[in-house]
Formats: structure tokens, sequence, C-alpha cells
């Protein structure tokens, strides 16, 4: 928040035992300590969270970005080949999607989202980032209408019960549409699994997120969908976090 009040480098930051600025700056800066204060996320204060290798504008429309579905990045990254249709369902600010297209901007992207006003983010920061794709409207697939190699999502998948316990500040603050997933915590996923085949192309693969001890009841689901070929990856708490899943053909 300092560096970002007082209009410096974040490592200049570290160099100062006191700075001085304008007074501009410092009532900006005590405005930010206020608003942490109460709790609004740091993120969300300086409008910037770093996602994989890349700053992404944020602001209390879309969730803020966490370490953990970096981990989409790192499972598809060495998938990716030049022309690939790839999707990103339910993209907030984008930073899944457009953390791919840095890792491969021959990629053919897609940004999806719900929210208007979450898609304009995106927007705005796939300009920042000099990406070249295509958004879409739409509340799951409903208005997806074609078909993708790649499709990556992370859907809201907090259950009822681990809601009430969320951080009070992720509460209050961060989107509940982005994060509530029902009373089981898989409602919007299981919509996502029950469309998902339609729209994967032949040798298409999905990768998705999904909650802390989310895996037994995610396999159940798989069966029931007759998606056979998945594998799970474990987060950096090791424990499972996020799973791909290869369409049957
Ligand atoms: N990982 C987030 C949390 O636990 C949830 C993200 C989501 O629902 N997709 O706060």
């Amino acid at each position: 928040m300092f560096s970002k009040a007082f209009e410096i480098s974040l490592a200049k930051s570290y160099e100062y035992h006191s700075y001085e600025g304008s007074n501009e700056n410092a009532s900006l800066f005590s405005e930010m300590v206020s608003l942490r204060a109460v709790g609004v996320p740091t993120s969300y204060i300086v409008c910037s969270r770093s996602f994989w290798q890349n700053d992404f504008y944020v602001d209390r429309t879309v969730l803020d970005p966490r370490p953990e579905s970096e981990l989409i990045i790192d499972v598809t990254k060495d998938l990716l080949f030049d022309g690939m249709r790839v999707l990103d369902l339910g993209c907030g600010s984008g930073c899944i999607g457009l953390s791919l297209y840095k890792e491969n901007s021959n990629i053919t992207l897609f940004l999806a989202d719900f929210s208007k006003k979450a898609l304009s983010l995106a927007k705005k920061n796939a300009e920042e980032l000099k990406a070249d794709c295509e958004f879409i409207h739409s509340d799951l697939f409903s208005n997806i209408h074609n078909k993708f190699d790649l499709i990556v999502s992370n859907l809201p998948y907090v259950a009822k019960d681990d809601f009430r316990n969320l951080q009070r500040e992720i509460i209050l603050h961060e989107p509940h549409e982005a994060l509530y997933g029902g009373r089981s915590g898989l409602r919007i996923i299981k919509l996502f699994l029950d469309g998902v085949n339609r729209y994967l192309n032949k040798n298409g693969i999905f990768v998705i997120e999904f909650g802390k001890g989310q895996d037994f009841l995610l396999r159940e689901e798989f069966l029931r969908f007759n998606f056979n070929k998945v594998f799970f990856y474990k987060d950096l708490n090791n424990v499972n976090r996020v799973v791909c899943v290869k369409k049957d053909t």
C-alpha cells in the first residue's frame, strides 16, 4: 500500500527508513490504512494482485486471485499448442486464461463470465497484458456455441457450512457469487460437468479447481458422467485441489 500511495516501486519502498512524499500521497496512504483496518483486502485497496507471472487489476467485482489457482497454470502450461482453443469459464479477473496466454500467445483464448462487471475488468487486464482474446457474456455454457481443446475454470465451490467459517473480510468484501457453491459446494461444478463434454473437441481436456475434501464427491460425479481419464493434483498444502479430465473419445 505504501509503494502504491507514494508511487514508488515496491523494491524501492524497502530501501527507505523514512520517506517524505507529498501531502496528497500521505493522505492517500492513510486512507488506504483505514480501509485495511476495517478489513478491506489489500489487493482491493491497491487494485492489484500478482498471479503467476503478472500483476492483475482487481476490485471487489471479482474474486481476489488465490495462489492455489496457479496450480491450474502449472498443470496446463505444457499442454498448450499454437492455435489451441482455450476457454476460461467464469474468468473473473481473467488471471487464469491470461496467464496461459502469456505462456503461449499463439493460443486462441476465450474469456467467459456471467458477470458483466467481471468481463469488463478482464478486458482491462487483457489490454494491459496486450492479450488478443475474445470475451463472452455467459452463465456457464448458456452462451457458448463452440468447442474447445482446453477449458479451465475456477468455479464457486465453497460449501454452505464452510462459507459461514470463511474469514470475515472474505465474506464482507469478496463477491459471494464467485465463492458459494450451495450445500455441498458442488452445485455449480455439477452443472459444469453436465455440459462440458459438448464443448470439448476430440482429445479435449478440462481442468478445474475444487475445495478441500471435495475430491471424493467429485470422483463419484466423474463416474456418473463417464469421465475415466481423471488426474488429481495437490496444492502446496498437499491436498487435492485441481483435477484434469480428458474427454473419452
Ligand atoms: N479458494 C477460495 C477460498 O477458499 C474459493 C474459491 C472458489 O470458490 N472458487 O476462499
